[in-house]
């Protein structure tokens, strides 16, 4: 098994590296190869998703991603700006399922906005499609006015565009991922508008068809916004397009309380996946030694049990994550009175130490 680190910009680096003396600990074989990615990697070699980079991670098993970008890389033209290696890498893997759970852990529902019996126990898990929808769909463009009277653009567009093979295989990777948990499935679509969500909508119902034991609901997307808040722990698995799971992903993110707890993973059909956290690369954090590494941590979880048929090792590090918040130690992030406040490298060093069940002193 082979992992490709690619840790990238801002605390990206300091957040990795706890992930891999994570791994470290856990004694499973696999190699691990490091190569530079965004910003770096438009520093080192003119470009943010170098060849090399790109043939390592297509040549790995599973590709363990940090962060990347930062304001001073704005001004950048658009295909060489940092964020352009993560459209680069969902494109040339094939990666077009992104599975971004939100768990609210029971020593941190203090920290969410919402009231803590809304979100006490929530553990709901947004699948968005990656690949198709109005992010990708032609013709794009600017149309400027006939006249000539106006020097600059008269109108902008998008096309919202979904095909069948595209909506199928998430709507399948949708009901297989219930039947692991409660069985349900929630798809969320705004199918009175607009066609290509009717269309979302009939080709989701139809694969339904084939899972009889999963329990299909459909909703409109300015409900699913509205209910996430509202009640929250309705939703089991919630499925829908690049646009709306992006949203409705962060949303979710946000109601249990901190962003630097929140692991995601993006599959491809073989299971070859990109785990990263949910949160950026945070530059008005990054150097100080106190961003919280958990998220990359339980994404390292997730790659194990997705790419890497390690489901215990997965338990393991889930397990140790929730008796390092037992303890009451937190980073910034999450911290609140009562609580110890830690830095990344601290962190870190309790979740190993966790894992090893060795008691940190101090
Ligand atoms: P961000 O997620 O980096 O930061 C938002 C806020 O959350 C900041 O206040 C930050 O300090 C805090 N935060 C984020 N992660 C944290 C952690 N682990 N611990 C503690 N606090 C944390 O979003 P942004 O500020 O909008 O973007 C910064 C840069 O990151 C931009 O260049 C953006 O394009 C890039 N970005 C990259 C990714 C990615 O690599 N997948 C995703 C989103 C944004």
């Amino acid at each position: 098994m082979k992992i490709a680190v690619l840790p990238g910009d801002g605390i990206g680096t300091e957040i990795v590296a706890e992930a891999i003396r994570v791994l470290d600990t856990l004694d499973l074989s696999f190699e691990m190869e490091t190569a530079l990615v965004g910003g770096a990697a438009y520093e080192a070699h003119g470009h943010p998703l170098p060849e090399a980079t790109l043939k390592l991670a297509k040549e790995s098993d599973a590709v363990l991603f940090g962060a990347v970008g930062d304001w001073k890389y704005d001004k950048l033209e658009r295909s060489l700006r940092p964020e352009q290696a993560i459209l680069g890498l969902r494109k040339n893997l094939g990666l077009f399922a992104n599975f971004r759970p939100a768990i609210c852990y029971e020593q941190l529902v203090g920290a969410s906005s919402l009231k803590p019996e809304l979100i006490a126990g929530l553990d709901i898990l947004i699948i968005r499609e990656l690949t198709g929808d109005i992010y990708f769909g032609a013709p794009r463009g600017r149309r400027t006015a006939v006249d000539g009277h106006f020097p600059g653009a008269e109108e902008a567009f998008d096309t919202m565009r979904y095909s069948r093979p595209e909506v199928e295989r998430i709507a399948h990777v949708a009901f297989q991922a219930a039947r692991k948990r409660s069985k349900r499935v929630t798809s969320v679509d705004k199918a009175n508008v607009l066609e290509t969500f009717q269309f979302w909508k009939d080709v989701v119902t139809e694969v339904g068809k084939e899972y009889p034991d999963v329990e299909l609901d459909h909703m409109y997307v300015d409900n699913a916004a509205m209910q996430l808040v509202k009640a929250p722990k309705k939703f089991d698995v919630v499925v829908t397009g690049n646009m709306f799971g992006d949203i409705l992903s962060d949303e979710a993110a946000m109601l249990t309380g901190s962003i630097g707890m929140l692991p995601s993973a993006s599959l491809n059909a073989s299971n070859q996946g990109l785990y990263e956290p949910s949160h950026g690369s945070a530059p008005d954090i990054a150097g100080q030694g106190i961003a919280n590494p958990l998220a990359t941590i339980l994404s390292a979880a997730m790659m194990l049990r997705f790419s890497l048929n390690q489901p215990e090792a997965a338990d393991r590090i889930e397990s140790a994550v929730k008796s390092v918040l037992a303890r009451g130690l937190r980073t910034a992030d999450i911290w609140s009175a009562g609580t110890t406040k830690v830095g990344t490298r601290e962190m870190g060093d309790a979740v190993v130490a966790a894992i090893t069940k060795k008691t940190i002193t101090g």
